[in-house]
């Protein structure tokens, strides 16, 4: 199987009551540990490139082709979707540029009009390619390439026109946060999702899906969430488990235990079983 466009897969997600994750790689071990999972549950699965760490592997065709020929080499047969997370206008075009299957453009820090305006350019640019487009309304709290966002909810009625667009899916701010939530989180505003899911029947996307509690993300899919972005928990897993290793001194015990192929093994099987996790979590179900 060769990488898809979003647009069919996150229609059937929403319909079906479920969700596809979304998980961010930042090199060849995530790229791996990711396309892995997806192939042992049998699940599409969408793997998205945030603005940094494209830069960090050094561009987007680079990232694409890592993602290709590393789903060649594993013979990879669910479908996968190439994304870009959170990409400003140039980063959007280029993509779309470059061959990925689907873009976010998010313009949630400009002036609503302009938002509006690009985004209905951005999917002009990827329509005519054959390529999903998710946008943003109303910023996701918490700190993602830079952008901080305050968590504010998303506004009904610009999510109505950003809908009308014809993007494929809307990520919209219901209380979710990037990176670690907070203490004294209040939670998902499920008041908000349900007035939003009532009116747009575009697939909605969750942000910030790691750290919510198991009952708030499957409670989100069941009224219209149907793409559920992860990047943290797998970060974090694979800190842990690396930690692990080198302080149970692995690195300088063992015979070369120092080799980069065992020293990153246990924080890439981390990865794996976290994006297992989640898909069974999502209850994404397996290709036919
Ligand atoms: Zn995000």
């Amino acid at each position: 199987m060769s990488l898809v466009n979003g647009n069919e897969i996150f229609a059937e997600a929403r319909k079906g009551h479920y969700a596809v994750g979304a998980f961010n790689t930042n090199n060849l071990e995530w790229t791996r540990a990711i396309l892995g999972a997806a192939q042992e549950k049998n699940t599409p699965v969408l793997i998205q490139t945030s603005m940094g760490a494209a830069k960090y592997m050094g561009g987007y065709e680079l990232c694409l082709n890592l993602v290709q020929q590393t789903m060649k080499s594993m013979n990879i047969t669910v479908p996968v979707i190439m994304h870009l997370d959170h990409g400003n206008y140039e980063a959007a075009k280029e993509c779309i540029e470059v061959g990925y299957n689907s873009v976010m453009f998010d313009g949630h820090d400009l002036p609503f009009a302009e938002n509006l305006e690009k985004t209905k350019e951005i999917v002009k640019l990827a329509h005519a390619k054959g390529m999903s487009v998710e946008a943003e309304v109303g910023s996701i709290g918490g700190e993602e390439d830079g952008i901080i966002g305050e968590g504010e909810l998303a506004d009904v009625e610009e999510a109505k026109q950003i809908a009308a667009t014809g993007v494929d899916y809307l990520a919209c701010g219901i209380g979710n946060i990037h990176g670690q939530y907070p203490e004294n989180w209040k939670g998902l505003n499920f008041d908000r999702l349900k007035e939003l899911a009532d009116v747009i029947s575009t697939p909605l996307v969750l942000h910030g899906g790691s750290g919510i509690p198991k009952e708030q993300i499957q409670k989100a899919i069941s009224m219209g969430v149907a793409k559920v972005n992860v990047n943290t928990e797998c970060q974090m897993a694979f800190a842990a488990a690396t930690r692990k290793y080198i302080e149970e001194g692995h690195d300088q015990n063992d015979i070369k235990g120092y080799d980069p192929r065992k020293l990153l093994a246990p924080g890439t099987k981390a990865i794996k079983d976290t994006v297992e996790s989640r898909i069974e979590w999502f209850g994404t179900p397996a290709v036919k």
